[in-house]
């Protein structure tokens, strides 16, 4: 008995070859019918016997591509006439498309497998790739995802590329990257105005060239890379000096070794289950995990730090680069310090001139860059700190549904922004500070194209309460009617939208560097209660200056001097004392008040003697976290909770201080010690709160809690005391997730009106 049955699926389905997966299924369970792409969904009708038609129903999603996440929106029985066989229908253009866009993909294991083949005719070819892998998000111009709107459009396909990308049978049937050497782009190596083409060619001279101690700028697929001998330290100390990048932590890559490819990470790293698992996932992130003593790594690959970041290789290239070396590389992010990561072939010769000894090309344009994205493991979940290529655009249901289509623009440090309409938002992969002319140029061309990819046209827009920042700017020299949205009650919104606790009350920690807050002064040590539109500050840290204003990221000891006479004694241990500063501090000149939980992490890195100065934001605090694990933390001084005159809790930090200048104790004792009073502190705020506020849920949101012995320490002793710690899993912590939480916050009705 023959019946028929109408199947409408839903998620992600485009560009992850799912129609042709339909195909196939519904030809190895000989059903007839049809299937096509409809406004973001697939819609197919199916004829056979009911056991048949079960089966499809359920291995279409249980058989998925790996790329694939489907959802079953509808399926009911139909009257039909009889079909003859079963096909793949044109595409259908619908009014309200729901698009959804893909990140950029691995290599996936088919391609490895052809790629190591020497009778595979696209043996050693670096482009390859098919509908399960391969870039997606880099290379789009347009959509929908076809060849023509990618940037592939000027590589004709050849006969036999043809014949793949038009049989429904094959693997390769619309990928639309779809290259081989015959058709598909090239490498080509640069070298003191020296041009070298052929594939096999490059690859030998780039290998040589990294073995002989070089740093080598080499195109990926969401930008360059600047790579090195990860084991060489000259070559890593010669990456760094002409980088100007002295004490950051570089990204490894390590070649795939043993049975699940991750042996050659374990020589270096410590992996845990999870760890593991991140580094095989399809999305390729940088991993941070604990570096083994024995690690043949450079020691300037990441100073002061417990920690390495990891990651595997991710394109053909890499594969090939890697096989040759058959050791681990640095892979970081070919930009000059903190600009967004260089796409284009000339702007790298003219930018990276001083930085690279080679260039290793290829002419597949970039359309977009996405640096690496990367994670780390908190409180035993690897959690995400920076989003990008694999992982970004993040698609996302809202928690609320928004009236207009709206566009948030983040922060001004780690900028993301946000694009968001009806239930749906998309956050975009990591921009970077936006103190730069060409992050500011990438923060406009992927606030513009975001909005044209998704067919989506913003009709408000809301950006952080700063009055001059340029994504602030560029809001409100848009015309388009905008709301402006505190820093730190974007924190708290952007937790209470991951955890989805909009219409309940709860209690968040907003701990972070500093942020524009409602006094006009720089929060950062922040508690709020209530959820997204009506949150109100019920707690903070005792207010504290901050000499030279924003010199003390680079120099943190001006904090640790000012901490030191709030507390009433005077720090002898700051590098370049000038009696002016004293005065400065007196009076208030050039010395803001601040209640940010970053920069007393700081202050502290710098009076253990940890960290007097910091290259890069956040340093101190990292070194002071990895000195902690050496350490005991009896005997710390706790934070003191006082109600200030406006009925603020405040936690006053002022004995902990003199405890850290003391240099009778252990460096590490005093290191482990404040991260304890730290953690106790903020637990005795959530229970001296809890005895006037009705909360389980205890959200913490804001970089501080990229810090792992807190994070870990905190959501365990909150856990004891009967809260609920709400620690992101899906969004970083840190200021990436601004644009997401100013959304929830905007949806909620919050914010303020232009100033
Ligand atoms: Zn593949
Ligand atoms: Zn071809």
């Amino acid at each position: 008995m023959s019946a028929t049955r109408h199947v409408t699926i839903g998620g992600r389905v485009q560009g992850v070859g799912f129609r042709p997966f339909v195909y196939r299924l519904a030809h190895e369970l000989n059903l007839t019918g049809w299937v096509y792409n409809a406004a973001g969904v697939v819609e197919t009708e199916i004829q056979g016997s009911e056991q048949q038609l079960e089966d499809f129903v359920r291995q279409v999603i249980d058989r998925a591509p790996p790329l694939a996440r489907p959802e079953l929106l509808a399926d009911h029985p139909v009257q039909a006439e009889p079909h003859s066989a079963f096909v793949i229908r044109p595409s259908q253009a619908d009014a309200e498309p729901e698009i959804h866009v893909p990140p950029d993909q691995f290599m996936c294991d088919d391609c490895l497998a052809e790629v190591s083949d020497p009778d595979e005719r696209r043996y050693r070819y670096p482009f390859i790739n098919c509908t399960q892998c391969g870039p997606r998000y880099t290379i789009i111009r347009a959509m929908p995802y076809d060849r023509p709107n990618t940037t592939l459009r000027d590589f004709p396909l050849c006969p036999d590329c043809h014949a793949e990308y038009s049989n429904p049978l094959d693997r390769r049937f619309h990928a639309q990257p779809l290259a081989c050497a015959e058709c598909g782009p090239s490498l080509r190596l640069v070298e003191d105005g020296q041009v070298t083409e052929d594939n096999e060619t490059v690859i030998a001279a780039a290998i040589e060239r990294i073995q002989a101690g070089k740093v080598l700028a080499v195109r990926g697929v969401g930008g360059y890379h600047l790579v090195c001998d990860a084991g060489n330290e000259s070559a890593v100390a010669a990456l760094r000096r002409r980088k100007h990048r002295p004490d950051k932590p570089l990204a490894v890559m390590v070649p795939m070794r043993g049975e699940d490819g991750l042996d050659g990470a374990r020589e270096l790293a410590e992996l845990d289950a999870g760890i593991a698992a991140s580094l095989a996932d399809p999305q390729r992130p940088i991993v941070l995990a604990p570096i083994r003593l024995c690690a043949q790594l450079a020691p300037s690959i990441a100073p002061g730090l417990g920690e390495v970041g990891l990651m595997l290789p991710y394109s053909p290239l890499h594969h090939l680069l890697l096989k040759g070396l058959d050791r681990p590389i640095v892979a970081t992010s070919g930009n000059l310090s903190g600009e967004p990561v260089l796409t284009d072939p000339a702007d790298v010769e003219a930018r990276l001139c001083d930085v690279a000894d080679a260039f290793v090309h290829h002419n597949r344009p970039i359309q977009r860059p996405a640096d690496d994205p990367v994670c780390r493991s908190i409180a035993g979940r690897v959690r995400p700190i920076r989003l990008g290529r694999g992982n970004a655009p993040l698609e996302l249901e809202l928690p609320l549904e928004l009236d207009e289509p709206t566009l948030a623009v983040g922060a001004f440090l780690k900028n993301t922004v946000a694009l968001a309409w009806k239930k749906r938002v998309v956050v975009s992969p990591h921009i970077g500070e936006l103190d730069s002319p060409r992050a500011v140029e990438v923060f406009r061309q992927v606030t513009t194209d975001l909005q044209s990819l998704y067919g989506i046209q913003a009709r408000q827009l809301v950006c952080d309460a700063h009055p001059d920042f340029p994504n602030s700017r560029h809001v409100r020299d848009s015309g388009l009617p905008y709301r402006r949205v505190f820093h730190h009650e974007a924190h708290a919104s952007a937790i209470a939208g991951e955890f989805d606790r909009v219409d309940e009350d709860m209690l968040v920690f907003a701990w972070d560097g500093v942020g524009y807050g409602r006094d006009g002064s720089l929060w950062g040590g922040e508690t709020y209660f209530g959820r997204p539109g009506q949150w109100r500050r019920v707690a903070s840290l005792k207010p504290f200056r901050l000499p030279g204003g924003d010199q003390v990221t680079r120099q943190p000891w001006r904090t640790a001097l000012s901490l030191s006479w709030h507390a009433g004694f005077d720090w002898s241990g700051a590098p370049d004392f000038d009696p002016l500063l004293r005065r400065a501090w007196d009076t208030g000149l050039a010395s803001p008040w601040t209640s940010a939980a970053g920069r007393l992490f700081d202050g502290a890195a710098a009076l253990t003697g940890t960290a007097l100065e910091a290259s890069y934001e956040g340093q101190g605090p990292a070194w002071l976290e990895a000195l902690s694990k050496n350490g005991t933390a009896d005997d710390a001084p706790s934070l003191e909770l006082i109600t200030d005159e406006e009925g603020l809790i405040r936690a006053d930090w002022s004995k902990l201080m003199a405890w850290l200048a003391d240099q009778h104790i252990p460096a590490a004792n005093r290191a482990a010690g404040f991260h304890q009073a730290m953690i106790n502190g903020l637990v005795a705020q959530a229970k001296r709160l809890a005895a006037e506020y009705e909360f389980t849920q205890v959200g913490l949101g804001g970089g501080v809690f990229q810090n792992a012995v807190l994070g870990a320490g905190v959501t365990s002793r909150l856990t004891d005391a009967g809260f609920q710690p709400c620690l992101p899993e899906i969004l970083p912590v840190n200021d990436a997730v601004i644009s997401y939480g100013q959304i929830i916050e905007r949806a909620a009705g919050g914010g303020v009106d232009p100033a």
